[in-house]
């Protein structure tokens, strides 16, 4: 009886270890900037620069696409860094491909990591949930359904230049999924559509993509990395 006992709080303990391991997960590191906390866009603005963010603040806490306002992109800018975004695809029942839980998250204003609904949505190559957005497909489909959070963890070291400005080494991105990597230190070898700019460059911000449909985000965060 006695050890049934002992089983039993060895069980509870490990239980509440993985909670709190959880939670532990979402927190930011040290050194890491908090670009939202639930409760406003203060670190964030319109793709022009100038407009204030004009996405909305949802009940639960997260920042939600109002259609229609624009991407909105981080104040600051940064070289090479780690992110953690989570977000949440809305139900659409009558949407099919692109058209369903689309928006997007641009590494230096440039280089798209899709957001779409993936769980039981058809799309075209590279253009699906954690595609690196027209260049390549996810190692694994890790997509949950539509109303649950989920998350990218990434990794993105900055293009390296010489003093002439030219390219001497390619942008690289690793992304967690869900906690499954899908992407390993994978080059990037050129800007995807829909982001600011049309060249590489060593800084830029955050930019997330208003594609019409109502995607939420939250507990984003971002911590500098040291070339
Ligand atoms: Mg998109």
């Amino acid at each position: 009886m006695q050890s049934r006992v002992v089983i039993a709080l060895c069980l509870a303990l490990v239980l509440m270890a993985g909670v709190v391991a959880q939670q532990r997960q979402a927190r930011p590191p040290r050194g890491a900037t908090v670009l939202f906390d639930g409760k406003d866009l203060s670190k964030w603005v319109s793709r022009d620069g100038r407009t204030p963010a004009r996405w909305e603040i949802t009940p639960n806490g997260a920042m939600q696409v109002k259609a229609g306002t624009g991407d909105i992109m981080t104040r600051d800018e940064f070289g090479s860094f780690q992110l953690h975004i989570e977000f949440r695809i809305p139900e659409m029942p009558g949407a099919s491909g692109q058209g369903k839980g689309n928006s997007g998250v641009y590494l230096h204003g440039l280089y798209e990591i899709q957001v779409l609904d993936a769980y039981q949505n058809q799309t075209y190559s590279k253009g699906g949930c954690a595609s690196i957005y027209g260049i390549k497909d996810p190692d694994k489909n890790m997509a949950k359904p539509p109303g649950q959070w989920q998350t990218y963890d990434i990794t993105f070291i900055a293009p390296k230049f010489d003093s002439s400005g030219n390219v001497l080494a390619k942008p690289r991105v690793t992304l967690r999924w869900n906690g499954e990597i899908v992407h390993n230190s994978v080059e990037i070898p050129n800007i995807t559509v829909g982001g600011i700019g049309n060249q590489m460059r060593a800084t830029g911000p955050i930019l997330l993509q208003d594609h019409g449909n109502p995607v939420q985000y939250r507990n984003i965060w971002i911590r500098p990395l040291r070339d």
